[in-house]
């Protein structure tokens, strides 16, 4: 999966395959923009602060963040030190040429020292999982060999599930979850991780491919179509709390959005507009947050530097 996701994010646009919240709507980003700023501000506002993006794809959200920022709030934008942890070089010259001010890291270990405000939108998911699964013999680890499944027996994974029953883990999402936590707790800061999955550990296949924008098989033709899987945000949250980070959430994305106010917003944007232009931006706000689009199967976590207060949108 990390071979296949890495040669298929190399190619020039892999953004035909499937669409995200940033590609949706400006709002999406812009309300991002204003939920970091109150957060730079929670944190006293930090003369110097490191604003990072994991997985920035084509660079939309940044860009929409920081629009935002630059436009209402100069002080919280001459703080600001541009970072995108990306790995694909097709990608990155893509984000450079839409962010000329940002710096680039493989991973975490790559940002400076010093507070932290990191976004993630989509990147936890592209990362990747190992499959088991649960059988009379014990457990099984899932591999592909010449391009189908074939299951050996592994040591024991400690989940339980019901017989023929698949889990999954990431490994990667746990070690980035478990850095990025150490070092909220140790410089401060705070992250918002945005995907899909679901609020608890359920076991289940989740490995899905999309190709122009349809259910693939993810093990046809590898490269040629975006890998994902589930969140597991439970796992995560509880390895955050365990590196000491307060988390927040996780909380479905149509209701971190709506307390955000995404229809006002929408509102405000189509103030004095066509009505067709109108309409557009309501069906936007509509489709990231609405229960039956994005607004319930993606998922909203935060992690925050134990002394901070509860962030924006996760207050009750
Ligand atoms: N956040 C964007 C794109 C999501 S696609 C959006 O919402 O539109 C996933 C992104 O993560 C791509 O930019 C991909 O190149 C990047 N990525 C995938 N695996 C990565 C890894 N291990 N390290 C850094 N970036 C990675």
């Amino acid at each position: 999966m990390a071979r296949a996701n890495a040669a298929y994010y190399a190619r020039r646009d892999p953004f035909a395959d499937f669409v995200t919240s940033p590609e949706i709507s400006q709002m999406f980003g812009e309300l991002l923009g204003a939920w970091a700023e109150s957060c730079w501000e929670a944190m006293g506002k930090p003369a110097r602060v490191v604003l990072a993006e994991a997985g920035p794809g084509r660079g939309t959200l940044m860009a929409d963040v920081l629009r935002l920022i630059e436009r209402l709030i100069p002080q919280f934008a001459a703080a600001i030190d541009l970072w995108l942890i990306e790995t694909s070089p097709r990608l990155r010259e893509v984000q450079a040429q839409k962010l000329p001010k940002a710096k680039f890291a493989d991973d975490l270990t790559g940002l400076p020292d010093g507070p932290l405000i990191l976004l993630a939108n989509e990147f936890l998911d592209a990362l990747p999982i190992r499959q088991f699964r649960w059988t009379e013999e014990g457990w099984m680890e899932r591999f592909v060999v010449d391009g189908a499944f074939v299951e050996w027996s592994c040591a024991d994974v400690p989940r339980e599930a019901d017989a023929g029953q698949i889990v999954e883990r990431c490994e990667a999402a746990e070690e980035f979850t478990k850095a990025l936590a150490g070092r909220l707790a140790h410089s401060g800061g705070v992250a918002l991780l945005v995907d899909y999955g679901s609020l608890r550990s359920t076991p289940g296949d989740s490995l899905q491919a999309l190709r122009h924008g349809k259910p693939a098989d993810p093990l046809a033709n590898p490269g040629s179509a975006d890998l994902t899987a589930h969140v597991d945000f439970e796992a995560l949250s509880k390895l955050a709390k365990a590196a000491g980070v307060k988390v927040h959430g996780p909380l479905a994305q149509g209701s971190f959005l709506s307390r955000l106010g995404v229809y006002q917003r929408a509102n405000v944007l189509a103030r004095g507009k066509e009505p067709a232009r109108a309409m557009k931006l309501m069906a936007e706000a509509n489709r990231l947050a609405d229960p039956a689009m994005m607004g319930t199967l993606f998922k909203v976590m935060a992690l925050a530097a134990p002394e901070l207060p509860v962030p924006a949108g996760f207050d009750l």
